[in-house]
């Protein structure tokens, strides 16, 4: 099980989303990028976490083999089952930017 709290999470960056009402997230852990997309960004709630890896690994999270182009950057089920425990910790480090 992951504890969100205990990961090394860096290079975030959150930003009003171009495409619907929401935003996005990116970061970096254990050398990997994720994208953590969030619907609403009044009563924000979490919609998914996906790969955006720039080379073929294994995620060290969900252990699927990734693929470095859109098509491979599937869904993370391991963040995807934490991911409002995620929301949170971003909210709780970052009130400024909901
Ligand atoms: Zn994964």
């Amino acid at each position: 099980m992951l504890v969100i709290r205990e990961l090394p999470i860096e290079a975030i960056t959150i930003y009003p989303s171009n495409s619907f009402d929401g935003m996005e997230i990116l970061f970096r852990v254990s050398n990997h990028n994720y994208q953590f997309l969030i619907g609403n960004s009044k009563n924000p709630f979490p919609i998914n976490v996906k790969h955006v890896f720039k080379e073929k690994a294994i995620c060290p999270f969900c252990q699927k083999k990734i693929l470095p182009v859109p098509l491979g950057q599937q869904l993370c089920i391991a963040f995807q089952k934490n991911q409002s425990a995620l929301l949170q910790y971003f909210q709780e480090e970052y009130p400024d930017a909901f």
